[in-house]
């Protein structure tokens, strides 16, 4: 497993009313920037969605579940995926890592027009019953609106959600973190007053997740700072990377998963079946008499 200093810290305040999570996400972004060799805004978009999913599903108290982040969006990126077990590690794509869009402002990448509008799908999966999933039009496309937004109209949580990306200047990821502070039910009235006048204080001063990293703070100093007097106390932390949960017998069931039919067609037709994994570029080869071995095994 690769070496990491990206962690996920999570925390409470003490009345339970406010629940957050941090993250710095800069070498799992880069990893995903290398795998998908994506450009600045496509490693920004991306490095957003998976910086959101990792803190999403690190929330999730049962071991074998996970989340999964879907943007459609009609802008040029296309599609973006990204799915995070319950441990905070994730995987993801974005359908055209090449795309190039003038700035939105100096040093400001503009992944609203590079996501457009559409829809964010989230589906939490639990590992039993059905998978619960929410869906919600893009606000946006800016990805930490979007979560929010998710958030607010699906779980009746109110949230604030910050996600930031640094590229640097030869193209690799400088800085990626974020947060999430989220209400709970019944929280009082001047909680969410300080909370709101100190967002108000950081979005005038234009302070952002990757501008406070750049000053040298980490997770635990944004949480800390970002609920400075309202009792914040850390229940957490832990390494996340980026992880991908790929094998061959996972591929194998996907194949025999297309239906017998389609799976005799390939069997008369192909010497050899390539299936590439999306999310770590992974090629996977099956020879002729392994398709007709899955062509007997499968029903
Ligand atoms: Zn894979």
């Amino acid at each position: 497993m690769q070496e990491t200093k990206d962690f996920i810290v999570r925390g409470v305040t003490r009345d339970g009313f406010i629940k957050a999570a941090a993250i710095e996400s800069t070498q799992l972004v880069e990893h995903a920037r290398q795998i998908h060799g994506t450009l600045p805004l496509a490693t920004a978009a991306l490095g957003r969605a998976l910086t959101a999913a990792s803190m999403m599903g690190d929330e999730l108290k049962n071991e074998n579940g996970s989340v999964t982040l879907q943007f459609r969006g009609d802008g040029p990126l296309g599609a973006i995926v990204t799915v995070s077990d319950s441990e905070g590690n994730v995987r993801g794509y974005v359908q055209e890592p090449g795309v190039e869009l003038p700035l939105k402002a100096p040093g400001k990448l503009d992944v609203g027009a590079g996501v457009g509008a559409g829809v964010l799908t989230v589906v939490k999966d639990i590992g039993e019953r059905e998978p619960f999933s929410g869906k919600v039009e893009l606000l946006s496309g800016e990805i930490a609106e979007d979560i929010a937004y998710y958030y607010v109209v699906s779980e009746q949580i109110p949230t604030v959600c910050a996600l930031g990306v640094l590229v640097d200047v030869d193209q690799t990821v400088k800085q990626a973190g974020g947060y999430m502070i989220q209400l709970m039910p019944g929280a009082p009235e001047e909680i969410i007053f300080i909370l709101e006048e100190r967002i108000k204080e950081e979005t005038a001063r234009r302070r952002t997740v990757t501008s406070m990293m750049e000053e040298g703070m980490d997770p635990k100093q944004i949480l800390e700072y970002m609920l400075e007097g309202m009792g914040y106390t850390e229940l957490y932390q832990h390494p996340v990377r980026y992880e991908c949960k790929c094998s061959r017998k996972k591929v194998e069931s996907a194949i025999v998963s297309i239906g017998r039919e389609e799976l005799k067609r390939l069997y008369e037709e192909e010497e050899t079946i390539r299936v590439t994994c999306q999310f770590c570029d992974k090629e996977y080869t099956f020879d002729k008499a392994e398709i007709g071995e899955m062509l007997m095994n499968g029903k």
